[in-house]
């Protein structure tokens, strides 16, 4: 579930906070929105529905498109994609925007293990260039936490500073 509300920002006019309840798939690289979503109204961990890579296993793969929506996108471990490792950690990201400022949008990334937060990190996504400070050296995490400000943005109205070049 996502939950959409008014909140903190350096903005005159009032912005969005999304609170994620559900988390992506851990082994989910999600690299563009995919063109036609499952659910068009869908509430998503990362806002829309993405497209994108498996790094569970020893080779990286796209995304079985029979998974991609329960699975990858929405973290359901029912979803039987058939590569995720059944001995692996249930852990997996959640994002919480916690206010704007004229440079940037910053997230609280909470990791959880078993749907318990064991790790947080309060992490900025800088309009002009699209950097995350401090980057992250996970590349799902990396590229979760850039899908999701992007369709933040992208559903907030956009920003002043901020220029979208995803697809
Ligand atoms: S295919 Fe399975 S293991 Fe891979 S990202 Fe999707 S849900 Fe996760």
């Amino acid at each position: 579930m996502v939950v959409v509300a008014a909140a903190k920002s350096h903005r005159s006019a009032p912005s969005l906070a999304c609170d994620t309840a559900g988390m992506p798939c851990r082994y989910f690289e999600p690299l563009q929105l995919v063109p036609i979503p499952f659910h068009r109204s869908a509430r998503l961990p990362l806002i829309d529905e993405y497209d994108g890579i498996c790094h569970a296993g020893p080779e990286a793969a796209p995304v079985p498109a029979e998974s991609r929506f329960g699975g990858c996108n929405h973290g359901n471990r029912n979803n039987q994609c058939g590569r995720f490792p059944a001995a692996a950690e249930s852990v997996a990201l959640r994002f919480t925007v916690q206010r704007e400022s004229p440079e940037a949008l910053e997230i609280l990334a909470i990791e959880e293990l078993d749907h318990r937060p064991v790790r947080w990190q309060a992490v900025q996504f800088m309009f002009g260039s699209e950097e995350l400070r401090p980057e992250r050296t996970d590349f799902c995490q990396r590229a979760q936490l850039l899908a999701f400000c992007r369709s933040y943005l992208t559903k907030a109205g956009g920003h002043s500073g901020y220029q979208k070049n995803h697809v």
